[in-house]
């Protein structure tokens, strides 16, 4: 054999079957194990190893990420996982990721099939979305890096905003909006694109932690009136913190009337979508110019899947296309099959990450994903109810989608403390795995049902060890 390729490729082929077989009983029986477990101090060591100079058999390779890799992994798969927001795979998405192994396509461009399969799961966002069929769009690892393309587009998108891309934002005081529940990333992404975070404006909150149309509308106003340029109001469908919902259409509506970029992060919630009971909560995001979101969250698109989706053709190449000798395109030939989804985003080479969106939706089809969209709801919808009907846990926010945030309260402890405490007790359980967040300034446990996998008798599971915990370390048994 030549170069790097196996002299007995039936090694590899029976490695390879190990391995499939091994994942796919790994998927079948996550239930028997912990949601996560403590690294012990001799794996984490174990782990950094020299760099190998002389090769190394695969198959010894593979013991270890058997042994010292896969049991330690973040958990997301498991159905108890609820922090964060995190989707929890599928078994044809990991083999949708063999296959893109396979051919190793580059997808910045050219004329081959992994580019029409981007082109097809790009169109059926759009139509998932309400965008029209025409919006461009690409696929890119998560939402942050989704998010700034919006940024950087709509930034380019006003007047004369191209010569920004040579000159820089220099003088120009463009200044945009997001609600305080808007995720970091938002924040992020104004000062990767030279922005300064400083102009992104945030907007207040109201008691259902939505952004307050009234204080957006005043602060474009001011903000006119001092000579600033708005370019971009980005609504949120689903926050981090409690799942909430801007109101989209009022959000378009200001937007159309000061004629600015309207943008939704719609990470997870976008794709609520899916879901006919739960698209009217969404009325008017079929009405941005631009929309964020992930298919490694709630589609269970193997990590990492991220989409960005802009309305207008022409305004995502506007803002990145580059005209390069190197990169030429050519009307035949495999330099043709412009335009490229290079020109859409910051990055040449990109791998085939439509492989697995396009596996994924394909084998469930999009009435099964509403349904499962549904179907966490009504998971979370449970756990509220559980939360509720407990005297010692207390619910900070309203439920609306798929995350509960609550805590437990009882006299003389600082809550806040443990509360964080619980929460790290339980990841160390292996029972489950919610994270924390603030909510109206105090800690909140939160859940987030993103994974296909949680049932309602996970989240008891989940409520049963903090009250467990909590009386554990409360020595409330005993007064009771
Ligand atoms: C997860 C999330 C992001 C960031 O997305 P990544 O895919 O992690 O980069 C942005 N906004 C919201 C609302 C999110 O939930």
């Amino acid at each position: 054999m030549t170069g790097l390729d196996p002299d007995n490729w039936d090694d590899l082929r029976s490695l390879g079957h190990r391995m499939v077989d091994d994942m796919i009983d790994r998927l079948a029986t996550l239930r028997d194990g912990p949601v996560w477990r403590p690294m012990p101090p001799e794996i984490r060591t174990a782990l950094h190893t020299d760099l190998p100079a002389a090769p190394t058999p695969p198959e010894a390779l593979y013991d270890r990420f058997r042994d010292q890799i896969a049991p330690y992994a973040t958990g997301n798969t498991h159905p108890g996982f609820m922090g964060w927001v995190h989707g929890g795979g599928t078994g044809v998405g990991m083999l949708a990721e063999l296959l893109a192994g396979g051919l190793n396509a580059n997808c910045g461009g050219r004329d081959h099939a992994p580019v029409e399969i981007e082109r097809t799961v790009i169109g059926w966002a759009a139509e998932i979305m309400g965008f029209p069929a025409d919006a461009t769009g690409v696929l890119v690892t998560g939402s942050s890096m989704a998010n700034m393309i919006a940024v950087i587009t709509a930034s380019r998108a006003v007047a004369d905003g191209i010569t920004l891309r040579q000159r820089g934002v220099g003088g120009r005081q463009l200044v945009g909006y997001a609600a305080a529940t808007a995720h970091g990333c938002i924040a992020r992404a104004f000062d990767l694109a030279g922005l300064g975070t400083d102009a992104l404006r945030i907007i207040p909150v109201d008691s259902t932690h939505r952004m307050d149309i009234q204080a957006l509308r005043a602060a474009v106003e001011s903000d006119r009136q001092q000579g600033f340029e708005p370019f971009i109001v980005i609504g949120t469908a689903g926050t981090v913190d409690t799942g909430s919902i801007d109101d989209l259409g009022a959000i378009a509506d200001i937007a159309a009337q000061e004629d600015i970029w309207f943008h939704v992060d719609g990470a997870f919630g976008a794709l609520a979508m899916l879901s006919r009971t739960l698209r009217p909560h969404l009325r008017g995001l079929d009405r941005a110019d631009s929309l964020a979101f992930d298919f490694h969250k709630w589609a269970q698109v193997p990590y990492d899947a991220g989409c960005i989706l802009v309305r207008e053709p022409g305004r995502q190449a506007a803002a990145f296309a580059q005209s390069l000798a190197y990169l030429s395109r050519e009307d035949r030939g495999l330099a043709g099959n412009a335009p490229w989804f290079c020109d859409l985003g910051p990055d040449l080479s990109r791998g085939f990450r439509a492989l697995k969106v396009w596996m994924t939706l394909g084998t469930y089809g999009t009435v099964r994903l509403g349904q499962m969209v549904d179907e966490c709801c009504a998971v979370a919808a449970h756990l509220a109810r559980r939360v509720d009907r407990e005297p010692l846990l207390e619910r900070l926010a309203p439920v609306g989608l798929n995350i509960v945030c609550f805590r437990v309260r009882v006299p003389d402890v600082e809550l806040d403390w443990l509360n964080g405490e619980l929460v790290k007790d339980l990841h160390e359980s292996g029972i489950a795995a919610p994270s924390t967040t603030m909510v109206g300034g105090v800690k909140a446990i939160r859940a987030a049902i993103v994974n296909h996998r949680t049932v309602a008798a996970d989240v008891d599971l989940m409520v049963d060890a903090v009250l467990r915990l909590a009386q554990e370390r409360q020595g409330l048994g005993q007064r009771a």
